[in-house]
């Protein structure tokens, strides 16, 4: 009973402390040093969009850090602790286990789950190859798993958005009209967006497109084209030699000009098959962390441009 009391007295202890004009401020609870919305996603596109809906009455942050590869994030007691902390916690179930296991040891009041906004797909309904022989540690190729990669189709993301601000209009209800009024603007941008691939992708020479990383699913399937994967996410895993051969017959097969590789991992398998192949290696950047001045919309923008370029789109 005296422990008891002890952490009860040591948890109110800080609070005791604040200012008391933060008892009026729109998120009482709020962990952010201001009297904004504390914002936590769990990754880049979900930040991204918290903070174009939140605008400048949230705060975000995000439990992966900047540039980092998201899908095998660990999180530290302290990121835990700030799980539960959030004023509003914004990730993807089944996408990050971590994650998951945080916020169901937490339980925070106000989240957003994506996996409960979006219709998400197996990756053998999206029209990518798939290679059931190889064993990839991230949870991504398993028979009919879950293709989390949703947000590289534009056009799923106003659901998404709009959980968003429906989610931050409960937890600070004077914002409501703000928040409303800055996801109309993103859901815009989303489906200018959608449409330039559309335009763009609607007459090319190949519609195949070989990648590294499995993660263009939901774009291939949006957008008509088809994606074959090489190997896992794991930077470290080396395809198999028939994989290697298989990825090769297609490539000659079908006239494949770029083998595509993505930043935040070793360009290393992609580079050595399309050297050998004596093709282009390239980037297409599956969004999941940006560095320097690079956005959700520029890396999508560059990615189309990148894809046009190799199905010789005109
Ligand atoms: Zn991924």
């Amino acid at each position: 009973m005296f422990s008891t009391g002890r952490r009860a007295l040591l948890r109110l202890a800080p609070l005791a402390a604040l200012p008391v004009v933060l008892a009026g401020c729109a998120a009482g609870s709020s962990a952010a040093d201001d009297d904004t919305v504390a914002v936590l996603a769990s990754f880049y596109p979900l930040q991204f969009v918290a903070e174009q809906v939140g605008g400048d009455r949230v705060t975000v942050d995000s439990l992966t850090p900047p540039g980092a590869e998201p899908h095998d994030v660990e999180l530290s007691p302290a990121q835990v602790s700030r799980v539960d902390r959030a004023d509003l916690v914004v990730y993807l179930s089944g996408f990050q286990a971590a994650v998951d296991d945080a916020v169901a040891q937490t339980a925070p009041e106000h989240v957003v789950d994506a996996a409960d906004v979006e219709d998400l797909l197996t990756l053998e309904q999206e029209g990518t190859e798939s290679h059931a022989d190889e064993v990839d540690e991230h949870g991504h190729e398993e028979g009919g798993a879950l293709d989390p990669h949703f947000w590289l189709d534009p056009s799923r993301m106003p659901a998404f958005v709009d959980a968003v601000a429906a989610e931050l209009s409960a937890v600070d209800p004077e914002g409501a009209d703000d928040y409303a009024a800055n996801a109309e603007a993103l859901n815009a941008r989303f489906e200018d967006l959608d449409q330039r691939y559309q335009d763009g992708l609607a007459t090319c020479e190949s519609r195949t497109f070989v990648t590294s990383h499995e993660a263009f699913g939901y774009l291939a399937h949006r957008y008509d084209l088809h994606q074959v994967g090489i190997s896992g996410l794991d930077p470290d895993a080396e395809p198999s030699p028939k994989r290697l051969a298989a990825v090769e017959d297609i490539v000659r097969e079908e006239g494949v000009t770029t083998i595509f590789f993505e930043q935040l991992v070793s360009p290393k398998v992609a580079r050595t098959l399309a050297a050998d192949l004596g093709i282009d290696a390239a980037v297409l950047d599956p969004i999941e962390g940006v560095t320097g001045d690079a956005d959700y919309f520029s890396i999508a923008d560059d990615n189309l441009a990148a894809l046009r370029v190799a199905l010789s789109c005109s």
